[in-house]
C-alpha cells in the first residue's frame, strides 16, 4: 500500500529515457517477476558490491577516499548500498515501462536488462489499461480501506496480454483473464520461483498499474 500512495502513482523517470517510445506505450513492456530463477544473481549481486556500494566517512558522510575531516579510518565508517539503482532494480520498479532491451550504464559499459538473464524467464506480456480501468482502479485505491490486492487482482487481470514459459491454462474471456487462469497464476508457485499466491498477483497487477500512468513529459519528448 506504501508503495502505491507514497509514489503518487506515477513513475519516476529521469529525462532523457533510455527507453523507446514504444516502450512508454507499453507495446514492449514484458515483465519478468522479481524472484524468475533467470535472474543471474551472482552477477547482479557482484556488480551491486563493485558499482552501487559505496563506504561513507561517519562524521562527514563524504566518500572514505574523499573524506577531509580527520576522522579515523575504521569503526565509524559506513557502508551505503545504492542496490536500487542498479539497472534489474530500476527495471523491476517500472521506469523503462519493462522494456527489456532500454539501455543502462553500469561502470563504463552499456548494459541491456535482457543480459541479464539466463535461461527461460516467465514473460508477462503486459498492455497498458484503458482509461475507463484506470478510473475503476484508481477508485478501489482511493476509497477509505483501501483495498490494494483487489485492485491489483483487475489490474492483472485486465492487463497481462499473454504469458511465455509458463504451462498453466491460457483461457481470456472478453478480453480479461478467466477465473480459470487466474486461479492457475494463484498457485503457480514453485520452490525455484517463490511466485504464486496473492503476493504474485500484486506484483504483476503492479507493473500493469505502472506503465497505464499517463506518459511523461520525457516520454513524450523522447
Ligand atoms: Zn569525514
Amino acid at each position: 500500500m506504501p508503495l502505491l500512495r507514497g509514489r503518487d502513482g506515477r513513475l519516476m523517470l529521469h529525462a532523457p529515457p533510455q527507453h523507446s517510445i514504444e516502450a512508454a506505450a507499453g507495446l514492449t513492456s514484458v515483465y519478468i517477476l522479481p524472484g524468475d530463477p533467470a535472474w543471474d544473481q551472482d552477477r547482479i549481486t557482484r556488480e551491486i558490491e563493485e558499482h552501487y556500494t559505496e563506504k561513507v566517512c561517519g562524521e562527514c558522510k563524504a566518500a572514505v577516499d574523499r573524506c577531509a575531516c580527520g576522522a579515523e579510518r575504521g569503526q565509524g565508517d559506513k557502508t551505503i548500498s545504492r542496490h536500487e539503482q542498479h539497472p534489474v532494480a530500476r527495471y523491476l520498479n517500472g521506469e523503462t515501462r519493462y522494456d527489456l532491451d532500454a539501455e543502462f550504464r553500469v561502470g563504463n559499459e552499456r548494459v541491456t536488462v535482457r543480459s541479464y538473464l539466463v535461461g527461460k524467464a516467465t514473460e508477462f506480456r503486459l498492455r497498458r489499461l484503458s482509461t475507463i480501468r484506470v478510473a475503476e482502479i484508481t477508485g478501489l485505491l482511493s476509497q477509505s480501506r483501501t483495498n490494494t490486492e483487489l485492485a491489483m487482482d483487475y489490474a492483472c487481470r485486465w492487463g497481462v496480454a499473454a504469458v511465455e514459459n509458463l504451462d498453466i491454462p491460457w483461457k481470456v474471456r472478453n478480453g480479461e483473464l478467466s477465473d480459470e487462469t487466474m486461479s492457475a497464476l494463484y498457485d503457480c508457485g514453485t520452490s525455484e520461483n517463490g511466485g504464486g499466491g496473492i503476493s504474485m498477483i500484486v506484483d504483476i497487477g503492479l507493473a500493469v498499474w505502472r506503465i497505464s500512468q499517463p506518459l511523461t513529459y520525457a516520454e513524450k519528448k523522447a
